[in-house]
């Protein structure tokens, strides 16, 4: 598993904003206000390969978001992304087009993790995102929590939340039983490997074969979602649901201290 790395110009830029319009709280963030501030506006257009692009000009842009996501926390993200690439690579091409692999990237160098760090930070930002995150056992129940209102996606929520809880957990997203990318707290202690096996011993195993999601979270072998070898003995909480038509999962894990 990959550590995520906040891209500090992206932080900073991101704040910066935040400051300069006096954002203090959640409902604030009115992100196409925001755009249009610095000169970005957002247009809703059908749009075939990519979620969302930015067609410049000179010192002002339009943002193009897929029609099919006016309304959804995805759009928010979008605008977020696109205003990233507006404020982070001035002077680059003058047309960016962004797909579903971009908008969740995290992990490669260059422009596209930088556009969602900027994101990350903007639509969730640390400062009252954080204070937050600091709940007992976090699952998936305070995954919706926190992403109705900050009006974002199950997915990037869980991915912050994980990353700043102070309690030893970890969010997994995955996809035709394999786990895609996980995200961490500092006090976790498993590896989570990208590519891991879903068996039926664990409940997002379950619903990838058909079954019912849980209502709440539910004890489960370290070893099923770990390589680790002494994992046999652990075991963990694991409250896993289906997005949607995604065919993804979504999962929010616990441990409790070794
Ligand atoms: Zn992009």
């Amino acid at each position: 598993m990959n550590r995520r790395r906040a891209s500090p110009r992206a932080h900073k830029v991101a704040k910066d904003i935040l400051e300069d319009l006096q954002i203090r709280d959640a409902s604030e963030l009115n992100v196409e206000l925001i755009a249009a501030h610095y000169g970005a506006i957002t247009r809703y257009r059908p749009l075939q390969h990519e979620q969302g692009h930015i067609v410049r000009r000179g010192s002002n842009a339009v943002i193009v978001v897929d029609a099919r996501l006016e309304g959804q926390p995805r759009a928010r993200w979008v605008v977020a992304h696109e205003l990233g690439h507006f404020r982070l690579h001035a002077g680059a091409d003058q047309y960016e087009a962004c797909t579903t692999a971009d908008l969740s990237d995290y992990h490669s160098s260059g422009r596209e993790p930088e556009a969602n760090h900027f994101a990350a930070e903007l639509l969730m930002p640390s400062q009252f995102f954080k204070p937050d995150c600091d709940r007992n056992r976090p699952d998936l129940n305070d995954v919706r929590e926190l992403a109705a209102k900050y009006g974002t996606s199950l997915i990037a929520t869980a991915i912050r939340l994980a990353r700043f809880s102070p309690e030893p957990c970890a969010a997994v997203v995955s996809r035709n039983a394999k786990v895609m990318y996980s995200s961490r707290s500092e006090t976790w202690r498993y590896y989570l490997p990208n590519g891991h096996n879903l068996s039926g011993s664990s409940y997002a195993g379950d619903i990838f074969s058909g079954k019912d999601p849980q209502e709440h979270a539910l004890n489960v072998e370290a070893s099923a979602w770990t390589t680790n070898d002494w994992a046999s003995e652990h075991d963990l909480r694991e409250h896993s649901m289906p997005l949607g038509m995604t065919g993804l999962v979504l999962t929010m894990l616990w441990a409790p201290e070794l």
